[in-house]
């Protein structure tokens, strides 16, 4: 008999991972957006990454939108950052959950971050050192977990030994992205074989899936399944596959929630108001996005009888 826990955590990432993503939104529509989330019973979002604004022109007004956004007390936020610079602005402007995103494809953290994932390990112990000194945990993200664009597939040995250096680091978490959507039931099994018998397997695991082929949901539960409760979404799918134009990306975080929920599995959410964040991201964005449950409405709505 399967195991499955009771509750799930969900962290809402359509605020930073999404918008990131899409081209360029208003700042009020921003806070607007975060405002609306915070308001759904999610209990952590990312709200905003601080990257450089050349590389990222969608989140050059990070600090501005985060100081204008309401702070719910019982909501954990968190800021991304690609290196200790980032790190170092995110802990002024007052975050308290710090994401550090390393690929384990050498190939992409060059073009995603500018060096190579060594040089993005070897910083960590600096970034967790900063972090712990300002009282904020430290979450490693190791992007291209479950394969990589440019490199195909990426050995689960690698990524177990990335989790290794980020624990002997002193990181507070772990998560791993599956940045390009090209995990699958299985490579989530080996993936999980191989952390698994590491030393990392202390550590809080939180998983991140991308739809873009379709097997979101499915690798969630098997995650799930192996005792993974951790999950990243975003409302609306928000936030396309950035090698896939007009493909899927993130999973939705309605979708989840509305799967889980008639599971028994609670999540704390609240799936009106969800929707509503989501009906609210699409507006933001100006076209309709690619979540089955904000276009069908959930399983518990009735069509009218001619
Ligand atoms: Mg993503």
């Amino acid at each position: 008999m399967m195991h499955r826990p009771e509750q799930v955590s969900l962290r809402e990432v359509a605020p930073r991972d999404g918008l990131q993503n899409e081209p360029p939104v208003p700042t009020g529509d921003k806070i607007r957006l975060l405002d609306a989330l915070s308001r759904t019973g999610l209990s952590r979002i990312e709200a905003v990454s601080f990257v450089h604004p050349r590389a990222v022109p969608q989140m050059a007004d990070a600090a501005e939108v985060w100081e204008a956004a309401e702070k719910h007390p019982g909501i954990r936020y968190s800021a991304l950052a690609p290196n200790l610079k980032g790190v170092q602005r995110a802990l002024d402007a007052g975050f308290s959950a710090i994401e550090l995103v390393v690929s384990a494809s050498d190939t992409h953290n060059r073009a995603n971050v500018g060096r190579g994932t060594d040089e993005s390990i070897a910083e960590l112990a600096d970034v967790v050192q900063l972090a712990h000194e300002r009282l904020a945990e430290v979450e490693a993200i190791i992007a291209t977990s479950f394969g990589c664009p440019y490199e195909g597939d990426v050995d689960p040995a690698r990524v177990a030994g990335i989790v290794d250096a980020a624990a002997a680091a002193g990181v507070d978490r772990v998560a791993f992205g599956d940045t390009t959507g090209m995990a699958t039931p299985r490579r989530v099994n080996d993936l999980l074989d191989a952390v698994l018998s590491g030393v990392g397997t202390e550590l809080p695991m939180l998983m991140h899936f991308h739809d873009t082929r379709g097997t979101a949901l499915a690798n969630l539960l098997t995650a799930m399944d192996r005792g993974v409760v951790e999950f990243d979404a975003s409302v609306g799918g928000l936030g396309g596959c950035p090698y896939a134009p007009g493909a899927s990306g993130n999973v939705a975080t309605e979708e989840v929630v509305h799967m889980l929920h008639d599971m028994g599995i609670e999540t704390g959410v609240d799936l009106d108001a969800l929707l509503g964040a989501a009906a609210l991201a699409q507006e933001v964005v100006g076209r309709e996005l690619e979540s089955g449950v904000l276009r069908a409405g959930p399983r518990t709505r009735l069509t009218e009888r001619p």
